[in-house]
């Protein structure tokens, strides 16, 4: 019970590493706020999941690139639940595309949900944490992309070593309050943000020669990780990034 009675906010939690993290912060005794965006048949499945565990949970609808979804998610969530211990920033888009036509509006889009999102979301919990008196813990899931590229991922690597600075300098600029703030650094986690990328079988099993462990990541990898991040286990970790890749970056000779 490493988050009891906590309350954990989460953006993206429809799929994914949102929903299990979503899911993962129930089972550790947290109240569970989703931020979905569209899918709110997937919402509700996951409202319904983390009831079965018996904690309460809600769900608010917004764009993360809107910046009045993040006052609108605090807020609403803060009715339902009471208050903000942790918030996680997940919410996340890669559509994959070449850097020599990269179309405008898939850079700007990509920066606008990635880091202008993570941006806004982080400030107005941020804000909500202060007021509260004290402190808390902020988790950005970043990604290996911060420390490596990707031919195809040329707008979207800069989004996640963006995170990962926004992070530390919230770390700076939040520790006065008590406040922590972290990033988690997945490698390659099964979700549907890379499906189709992955369904050539010759690139999977590539990827999973790649990484020591042998196998891709699964959402839960990351979700317990996010949960140990979000404890008083962690409570002198600020500033910190985990790296949570099964060795796939100590593993380039
Ligand atoms: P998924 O595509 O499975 O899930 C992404 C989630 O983000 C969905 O719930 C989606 O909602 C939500 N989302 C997308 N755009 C917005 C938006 N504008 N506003 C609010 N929510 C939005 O991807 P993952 O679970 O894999 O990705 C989660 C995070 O993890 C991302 O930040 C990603 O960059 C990061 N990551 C993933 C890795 C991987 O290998 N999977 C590796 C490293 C980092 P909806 O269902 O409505 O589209």
């Amino acid at each position: 019970m490493l988050l009891e009675n906590k309350v954990v906010l989460i953006t993206g939690a429809s799929r994914g590493i949102g929903r299990a993290t979503a899911i993962e912060a129930a089972r550790q005794g947290a109240d569970v706020a989703i931020n979905t965006f569209r899918d709110a048949e997937a919402a509700a499945d996951v409202v319904a999941e983390i009831e079965r565990l018996g904690r309460r949970a809600v769900a608010v609808d917004g764009d993360v690139a809107l910046p009045d979804s993040a006052a609108d998610f605090i807020d609403r969530s803060v009715q339902a639940l009471g208050r903000v211990d942790v918030f996680v920033s997940n919410a996340g888009i890669c559509p994959f595309h070449a850097f020599l036509d990269m179309p405008v509006e898939t850079l700007r889009r990509t920066m606008e949900v990635n880091l202008h999102g993570a941006y806004f979301m982080t400030q107005a919990a941020a804000n909500q944490m202060v007021k509260q008196g004290d402190g808390g813990a902020i988790v950005a899931i970043s990604s290996i992309s911060a420390l490596v590229g990707g031919e195809m991922q040329t707008h979207y690597t800069p989004t996640k070593a963006g995170v990962h600075s926004l992070m530390q300098s919230c770390a700076v600029a939040l520790g006065q309050y008590g406040i922590r703030c972290n990033s988690v650094l997945p490698g390659t986690i099964a979700t549907d943000i890379n499906k189709d990328d992955l369904s050539d079988p010759a690139k999977r099993t590539y990827m999973e020669g790649r990484i020591p462990l042998g196998r891709l990541g699964r959402p839960e990898d990351i979700a317990s990780v996010v949960a140990f991040l979000a404890s008083d286990m962690a409570g002198y970790m600020s500033g910190a990034a985990l790296l949570v890749d099964g060795g796939a970056f100590a593993n380039f000779q």
